[in-house]
């Protein structure tokens, strides 16, 4: 039998401290913190290799998302679709650089690196292999975690479309939807890393070395 163990016998809580023994979760279940409420961990069975197969589905999509047209203006007759690396261009040619860059880097550079290290570090504890980097990367993907630019871009693109709407017709291209479950699919695979099963694991693999 593995002697690895899915999970650690017992957890503190961030917050205050208590110690907790979550070494009877089953798959699916949350454990929270009884003295102050905060969330201890969520125990799913296989949510290495799940992590992997989103991070790189919302790859793809972000991919898809930056090579089609995202959004089509319509006006007078005129009629011109931009894909997301344009729309960032064009800020650039509109003298905005600065917003340019961030656009680039929070929409698409940084959420593409994100996916990248998260496919790295799941892809590594799901096939059971140590490396010097396991650590490092998995703090900065928990620190990148709290950065949710892409939600906040999402309802940045809704605004602007009320404004637009309201002097060009607007007409939503294939990459907005592509870019929508993008968003979503990224969501779901920061957040299925769970903290404490991840730094177990690492701690795990570095001691089987
Ligand atoms: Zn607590």
């Amino acid at each position: 039998m593995d002697q690895r163990h899915d999970f650690p016998g017992y957890l503190a809580c961030q917050s205050c401290d208590s110690m907790f023994d979550v070494s009877r979760l089953r798959d699916g279940d949350t454990a929270s913190c009884s003295r102050c409420g905060g969330f201890l961990t969520r125990y799913v069975a296989d949510q290495f290799v799940q992590v992997v197969a989103i991070a790189i589905a919302a790859l793809v999509l972000l991919a898809l998302g930056c090579s089609y047209p995202f959004m089509t203006l319509n006006l007078n007759g005129l009629e011109s679709g931009m894909t997301l690396p344009q729309v960032a261009l064009s800020l650039i040619a509109h003298r905005m650089p600065l917003l340019s860059i961030s656009v680039a880097a929070f929409i698409i550079v940084i959420p593409a690196v994100v996916l990248i290290l998260v496919i790295a570090l799941a892809g590594a504890i799901a096939l059971e292999r140590h490396f010097d980097w396991l650590r490092p990367v998995g703090r900065l993907i928990f620190t990148l975690q709290s950065w949710s630019m892409v939600e906040v871009f999402f309802l940045g693109v809704l605004v602007s479309l009320v404004k637009i709407s309201g002097i060009a017709m607007v007409e939503m291209g294939f990459a907005f939807w592509a870019y929508a479950v993008f968003s979503f699919l990224f969501l779901l695979a920061v957040t299925g890393l769970d903290r404490a099963q991840c730094w177990h694991q690492i701690e795990q693999l570095s001691q089987h070395e």
